[in-house]
């Protein structure tokens, strides 16, 4: 069966909001991650049940079913695999290739997704760092922390992004925050949440509280 963009966009966005866990997601927060009216989400919402993609009840949260769930695996699958292609075989930078994922994700061809996973040896990680689920819909194993979990005196090595967004992602490479990098906290300052690093053993750094929330390492 042929899925609208939206409707893919929809799926794959149930599937954040619900985490791991697979906890019930509400009308309320489905509309202000799409920025639609709930009236319009509501429309969506009764046309993706219908399909037989998502657990709907009225006035109650929204599940995916074993269907929907696949189906938002493969597109974040296609996205997460078109980064990586992007970053490495065309010469992307890591803060270019989002909005582009975002529009090549969509395309259907099941034999050229898997033509790209081989082509790119098998990833497992994209360029920030998301882990990239296999055909079957496994994902590998990434238990990160947050940056802004850790303490004094802890030491950590940068795995993954949560901001994809341009204005961070450059403001990452113009301060060295590479992926791979080791980290050790030297001080976290209560007053703003923000942290001295030393990165690499070579140099110190401070950032925000804001940015130490959107970094996700490896103790
Ligand atoms: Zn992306």
């Amino acid at each position: 069966m042929q899925h609208s963009f939206t409707e893919e966009n929809y799926l794959k966005i149930i599937h954040t909001l619900s985490g791991k866990d697979g906890i019930e997601v509400s009308t309320s927060a489905i509309a202000e991650s799409t920025a639609t009216r709930a009236a319009s989400v509501t429309d969506m919402l009764k046309k993706l049940s219908e399909k037989g993609l998502i657990n709907y009840k009225k006035y109650q949260g929204v599940t995916l079913t074993g269907l929907g769930e696949n189906l938002a695996l493969k597109v974040i699958r296609k996205h997460r695999l078109w980064e990586a292609f992007l970053v490495g075989k065309l010469g992307f930078g890591w803060d270019e290739v989002h909005e582009i994922a975002e529009e090549l994700e969509h395309i259907s061809s099941d034999i050229l997704v898997e033509r790209l996973d081989a082509f790119l040896d098998y990833p497992q990680f994209d360029p920030h760092g998301d882990p990239i689920p296999d055909a079957r819909g496994n994902m590998p194993d990434s238990e990160y922390r947050k940056l802004s979990e850790l303490k004094s005196g802890d030491k950590a090595v940068l795995m993954a992004v949560l901001d994809h967004s341009q204005p961070f992602l450059q403001y990452l490479d113009r301060t060295e925050l590479n992926l791979g990098i080791r980290l050790e906290i030297l001080e976290t300052n209560e007053y703003d949440h923000s942290y001295l690093l030393r990165i690499d053993d070579r140099k110190d750094l401070f950032v925000s509280g804001q940015v130490a929330r959107h970094l996700l390492v490896q103790p």
